[in-house]
C-alpha cells in the first residue's frame, strides 16, 4: 500500500523564485503567448531534445508563420520538414491538429486545457502546457521529466504503470500548483527547467536543487528510486533488406503506408527477407552490391537494415516506385537512416 504523501506547503512559491531568478528564459518559444508557437515548441519537444528542436522549430515557423498556414500546407510537405525528428505521427497529428484549429477554431486555439485536451495529438499534460502559458490557467502538467521531479518530492511510491497511481499523481500535481494564476507560467516552467537539468534521471544534483529542503525522496536518501514503474518496455529486433536501385542519378523511392513505423515517409523498397530481394533483383535484372547494415534504436525494437545496391541501364518499375532525380531527394521525407545512407 502507498504510503500517506504530505504535500510541502512552499514547494510552488520557491519553485516560482527559482524559475525567475535561475530558470531558462531565452529560449525562442518563450515570452510568447502564441499557443500556436507554444503548441508547436511542445509537439517538437516530446521525446526530442532542445537543441535538436532549435533549427526545426525555427523552420517550421519560417514556412508556416500560423497555424492557418500550417493546416494550408500538405502532409507530404510538413512530413518532409520533420524528417529527422523521429516519431512521425507527431508530425501527422501536428498537421491534422492545424487543420481542425483552421476549420473548427477560426484559426484561434481554444483558451483551456480542456478544450485543447480535445484536439489530435495534444494530451493532458500538453493541453495543461498550453493553458499555462498562454491562457494562465491553473492547470497541471505531468509528462515524463515531471512525473519524476514529483515524485521524488513527494516520495510518491505509486506504480507509474498503473494508470490508477497515475491519476493519484495528477491529483497531487493539481494540489501543488501556487494559488496565483500570474504564477502558473513560472511554475510550470520551473517544474520543467528542473527535470530537464538538475534533477537528472540517473544522478540528481540535490546539493544545488531549489527545492532539496522540501524534497522527501531526497531525505529518505534514495531519490532515484522513484518514479517507481515496474512495467518494464521489452524490447525486440526486426530486420528487413533495403533495395536501393539507381538509373540515370535517380534513386527508386517507395511511400510507406499512413499506419506503423515511419508510416507516410518515403524510403528505398523494403522486404521482410533477403530472398524476395533477390527475387525482385533478378526480376529487374540487378547485379547487387552488398552495402554495410544500418542499425536503427526505435522505441520498441531495434531495426537491422540490410541494403543492397545497384545500378540499372534502364528505369525498371519495382511495385508502387517512384524514380526521385539525386538532386530532388530533399524535397522528400525519408527517414534519417536512409538520409544518412544515401547522402
Ligand atoms: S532534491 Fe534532488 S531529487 Fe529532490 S527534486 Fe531536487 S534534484 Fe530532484
Amino acid at each position: 500500500m502507498s504510503k500517506e504523501i504530505v504535500l510541502p506547503a512552499d514547494f510552488a512559491a520557491v519553485l516560482v523564485a527559482w524559475q525567475r531568478q535561475h530558470g531558462r528564459h531565452a529560449l525562442p518559444w518563450q515570452n510568447t503567448r502564441d499557443p500556436y508557437r507554444v503548441w508547436l515548441s511542445e509537439i517538437m519537444l516530446q521525446q526530442t531534445q532542445v537543441t535538436t528542436v532549435l533549427g526545426y522549430y525555427q523552420r517550421f515557423l519560417e514556412r508556416f508563420p500560423s497555424v492557418v498556414d500550417l493546416a494550408a500546407a500538405s502532409l507530404d510537405e510538413v512530413l518532409t520538414m520533420w524528417a529527422g525528428l523521429g516519431y512521425y505521427s507527431r508530425a501527422r497529428n501536428l498537421h491534422r491538429c492545424a487543420v481542425a484549429v483552421a476549420q473548427q477554431h477560426g484559426g484561434l486555439f481554444p483558451p483551456s486545457a480542456a478544450q485543447l485536451q480535445e484536439l489530435p495529438g495534444i494530451g493532458r499534460s500538453t493541453a495543461a502546457a498550453i493553458a499555462a502559458f498562454c491562457f494562465a490557467e491553473r492547470v497541471a502538467i505531468l509528462d515524463g521529466n515531471v512525473k519524476r521531479v514529483l515524485s521524488r518530492v513527494l516520495a510518491f511510491d505509486g506504480d507509474m504503470a498503473s494508470s490508477a497511481q497515475e491519476k493519484l499523481l495528477w491529483r497531487h500535481a493539481t494540489d501543488v500548483l501556487p494559488t496565483a494564476a500570474a504564477d502558473i507560467g513560472a511554475y510550470t516552467q520551473g517544474l520543467m527547467d528542473l527535470g530537464a537539468s538538475l534533477c537528472a534521471a540517473r544522478a540528481p544534483q540535490c546539493l544545488l536543487c531549489p527545492v532539496s529542503e522540501l524534497c522527501r525522496g531526497r531525505a529518505e536518501g534514495e531519490p532515484t528510486r522513484y518514479p517507481v514503474k515496474t512495467k518494464k518496455l521489452k524490447r525486440g529486433r526486426r530486420e528487413n533488406w533495403w533495395l536501393w536501385l539507381e538509373h540515370k542519378g535517380q534513386v527508386l523511392l517507395q511511400q510507406r503506408p499512413d499506419t506503423g513505423v515511419w508510416a507516410g515517409l518515403w524510403t528505398l523498397p523494403m522486404f521482410d527477407d533477403e530472398q524476395a530481394l533477390l527475387n525482385q533483383a533478378q526480376l529487374v535484372g540487378a547485379e547487387l552490391e552488398v552495402m554495410p547494415r544500418v542499425e536503427h534504436a526505435l522505441t520498441h525494437f531495434d531495426w537491422v537494415l540490410h541494403p543492397r545496391r545497384a545500378v540499372l541501364d534502364s528505369a525498371a518499375a519495382v511495385g508502387a516506385g517512384r524514380w526521385v532525380a539525386r538532386e530532388k531527394l530533399a524535397d522528400y521525407a525519408l527517414p534519417a537512416p536512409l538520409k544518412k545512407l544515401i547522402f
